[in-house]
């Protein structure tokens, strides 16, 4: 049988040829040549002040919790329906996630229940920018700027996607990308840091370099360089920037291929979303997408449970999200919730991901979705025969 995997790392060809430059080179520390190419792209494409590659999107958003200077018993709003590294970050900082609820159309944190979460020790909100579909980023930013809070995006899902026009990465004081493999663009494990608000830039590249300020010593701004205050070691080495720089030169081709197996699923799954049978993601029109994901909406989690089966059976891997973080054991310790969280149960009860990577051809998706169909229909004869 013809296995279609959830995902394939696409290569664009010439990572190794990159990685053989960089090693020809004979630097492989960071911040050599391949990370300022990085840097460069990513600066262009965001016009944001200051891009700087770290590990992991995870590596970022620590990066960012410790810019954002908290103190115990801080807090930092946030959506529960999102990856653990979102909250993990500011919980290292001893702060709270609040949990707030999704809104029902793009699964993005619900920006009208922002407001009424703050409180006196609120510091930051931080939106996540699910499937690459924007968050409501204006009131968002007058929300923040109103209560003097931070936003912070985590954009791990949004590169080169945008809102109104504006690339995705480019609204917080702070935003956090990923290259991990299951992203659109990749480099195994690796993500950016962007820095739009100046403030942050000298003391991020501080803290990326151990606490020291051998950035500056390098551009030949301080004649010795010294321990400043507190970091770690958030750089990656330059065969992984090397990697990346193949990827992002590709990065365009990547995503209109992604757009068009996306539109496909979209355009065979419309029937059946008119007859009832699933939802379809929506995306707002201010809104332009990367097509990092195509999911669908079943109507319950057995209906999802058993189209999993089916797929299965048929070679077809597919996969669900998120196990909420107020509902796993670490969110009840660390956050609290604010306000219903129906949406989220109901979305993780019910989203199923389908396969979505480069070189998946037109012709699986028809496969794709005829399985879909088949099940779907199906399930609701053996629902008439019960009744
Ligand atoms: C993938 C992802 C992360 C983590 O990215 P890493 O690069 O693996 O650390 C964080 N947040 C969201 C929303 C993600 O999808």
């Amino acid at each position: 049988m013809n296995q279609i995997p959830f995902n394939k790392p696409y290569m664009t060809g010439k990572e190794l040829w990159y990685i053989s430059q960089a090693h020809h080179i004979g630097q492989l520390a960071g911040d050599g040549s391949y990370t300022k190419k990085c840097h460069q792209w990513l600066e262009a494409k965001t016009k944001c002040h200051k891009a700087l590659l770290t590990h992991s999107c995870t590596a970022a958003l620590e990066m960012s919790a410790i810019l954002a200077d908290l103190e115990p018993g801080d807090e930092v709003i946030m959506p529960s329906y999102t990856f653990v590294s979102t909250a993990n970050a500011f919980v290292l900082r001893g702060a709270a996630p609040v949990f707030i609820d999704i809104r029902s159309d793009t699964q993005n944190l619900d920006e009208t229940l922002v407001e009424a979460a703050i409180t006196n020790r609120t510091r930051a909100i931080v939106p996540v920018h699910y499937a690459g579909v924007s968050c409501q980023m204006d009131t968002l930013q007058q929300i923040a700027a109103k209560h003097q809070l931070l936003l912070i995006e985590d954009a791990a899902q949004g590169l080169m996607a945008s809102y109104k026009g504006k690339p995705l990465g480019s609204f917080g004081d702070l935003s956090c990308f990923s290259f991990h493999e299951t992203k659109n663009i990749i480099a195994g494990e690796g993500g950016a840091l962007i820095i739009n608000n100046p403030h942050f830039t000298e003391q991020a590249e501080i803290i990326r370099e151990k606490g020291t300020n051998r950035s500056q010593f390098f551009r030949g701004k301080v004649d010795k360089y010294t321990w400043i205050e507190q970091g770690s070691s958030y750089l990656p080495g330059e065969l992984i920037a090397a990697f990346l720089y193949a990827q992002l030169e590709e990065a365009e081709n990547i995503i209109s291929s992604r757009l068009k197996i996306w539109h496909y699923y979209h355009q065979l799954l419309e029937p059946l979303e008119q007859a009832g049978k699933l939802r379809r993601p929506v995306v707002p029109l201010d809104c332009q997408h990367n097509a990092h994901m195509y999911y669908i909406l079943l109507s319950d989690l057995p209906t999802r449970a058993n189209l999993i089966e089916n797929l299965k059976k048929n070679g077809i891997s597919s996969v669900f999200h998120y196990v909420p973080l107020h509902n796993s054991p670490a969110g009840q310790h660390y956050g609290r919730c604010h306000g219903s969280m129906e949406n989220t149960i109901n979305v993780s009860e019910c989203l199923l991901r389908l396969p979505l990577f480069p070189t998946l051809s037109l012709d699986q998706v028809e496969q794709i979705v005829s399985v879909i169909k088949g099940v779907l229909n199906q399930a609701k004869v053996d629902a008439d025969f019960s009744t």
